[in-house]
Formats: C-alpha cells, structure tokens, sequence
C-alpha cells in the first residue's frame, strides 16, 4: 500500500513523503534534519528508510536539509543541472551534497526510482529551474506541482492524468493587494514566475480535473496572505460552479504550513 505524508508545506519549509513497506520517496528537504527524524519517529517510520530524494527548486524552503539528510543516510538526490548548481551555490544550504549523491534529471525523460517510475516537468518560477513531479506507483498517479509561478498546458494536462494531486495555492489576491508586504515583493508574488493564487488554482482544477481524481490537497499556502478555509472555500465554489462537488466528486484538503498532515494511503 502506498502512502504520503507531507510534513510541511510553505515558505517554513516544505518536505513530502511517498513510501510503502519497503521503499519512501522524499520530495524536497525544507524541513530541519532534527524536526524531520522527530515526525518520522511520530509515525513509527525512521528516515533511513527514505531511498531517494527528488528536489523540485533550489529555494531554501525545499533545500536547506538536503546535504544533512542525503549526507547522513547516502541516499542520492535527483534534481535538474539548474537546481544542483543552484544548490551549490545556495549559501542556506550549509552542507553539500556529497558528489557520488548526485544525479542529474531533465525534464520529460521518466526515470526509475525503486518501483516508482518518475518524470519531471517544467514548472514556471524564479528559482534556477523548477520541476513538478509525475509520480507513478502500480496503478497509482501521484502528481506534485508546487511555486507555480503559473499554469502551462502541459500542467493542465497532467492535473487531468492525475489519480492524487498535490498542488499550489499561495495566496488569495485581494489579501496579497492589501497585505504588509512591500510592492516589489507583492509584483513578485503575483508575477508569471512567483506563485499561484486561490482561484487560478480552483480554475484549474475545475477545468481539467478528470474522474481519475480522488484526492487533491492545496499547499504552500502564504501565512500572510492567506487563510486555510479561504483557500478551501475558494476552490470549494469554483469546482460548484462547474457542477462539481469537493468530498464527492474527489477530496480537498489542505496541508499545514509546520503540522504534519497524517498519512493517507493512496489506493
Ligand atoms: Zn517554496
Ligand atoms: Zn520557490
């Protein structure tokens, strides 16, 4: 049986995990090495079962742990050139990557990884390149789409393939408008290559969403500029007003920026 568990999700730091009895998945390491063991420990898992890890962008919220845990556990990280060199030269990123470790993906060329069969795809933000990730387990399609400075149609068709999405929803736009932040960060925010708001997100996946679905979960959702309930709501309408209805036609959830979500077992 397949699972996931994200154990955070937003600018605090994001890290997911995919695993079953004999083999796990990382995807990104933005969570501290000692907080992350505690959460494995929580969930009876230990992180020396983690096989791979796969990283979306240089950005330190999904980087920072990555040398400390792949260092730790030898367990080989792969991520595009951009992202590698990025995180060369990240200075958050306080231990390297052992260079035996490394192992360089490009984006459309799927690649095996345990019994998980992996394929990256190009996803528009400003770090060095970003990724999201097409996850294939059994009959399982796992997809991950995160700082989504906005949608491609390539995306919109792997929403539709998906089976269990993990996918962005920053921030509510009128809330980024009237919020604290300083304008360029705002514009940034905002931008083609920052991030993806409630309702681009809510359209999307009305528009494109298949009866493959069962299981979306909104993450890296802004502290500041948005709510839980309002991402939820947001999406919750949109998917009404094309006759769709969360909880039946598939499940809506919403990861927590520092709580672990609890497992879900992916069927
Ligand atoms: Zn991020
Ligand atoms: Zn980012």
């Amino acid at each position: 049986m397949l699972k996931f568990i994200s154990f955070g999700s937003g600018s605090s730091g994001n890290c997911y995990l995919l695993y079953t009895d004999d083999d796990a998945l990382l995807i990104d390491a933005g969570v501290g090495v000692r907080l992350l063991k505690k959460h494995f420990h929580d969930y009876g898992l230990r992180l020396d079962m983690v096989r791979n890890i796969l990283v979306t962008h240089d950005h330190a919220d999904h980087v920072k742990s990555v040398g400390s845990i792949s260092g730790d556990y030898h367990i080989p990280v792969y991520a595009t050139r951009k992202v590698h060199n990025g995180i060369e030269r990240n200075y958050c990123v306080r231990r390297k990557i052992d260079g035996e470790m490394l192992r360089v993906i490009s984006v459309d060329e799927p690649f095996s990884v345990g019994k998980f069969r992996v394929t990256a795809f190009e996803v528009p933000h400003d770090s060095s390149d970003n990724v999201g990730y097409l996850i294939e387990y059994g009959e399982v399609t796992f997809c991950l789409m995160t700082d989504v400075g906005h949608l491609t149609p390539q995306m919109f068709d792997i929403i539709g393939q998906a089976n269990y999405l993990v996918i962005e929803a920053n921030h509510d736009p009128e809330m980024l408008r009237q919020g604290p932040y300083p304008q360029y960060l705002k514009d940034r925010i905002a931008g083609p290559r920052g991030h993806l708001n409630n309702s681009e997100c809510a359209h999307a996946l009305a528009e494109h969403a298949t009866e493959r679905l069962r299981h979306v979960w909104l993450c890296h959702l802004s502290e500041e500029n948005n709510h839980p309930e309002l991402a939820r709501l947001t999406v919750e309408q949109v998917l009404r007003d094309y006759g769709l209805v969360a909880g039946k036609d598939f499940l809506v959830d919403v990861l927590k920026r520092k709580t672990p979500s609890g497992f879900f077992e992916l069927k």
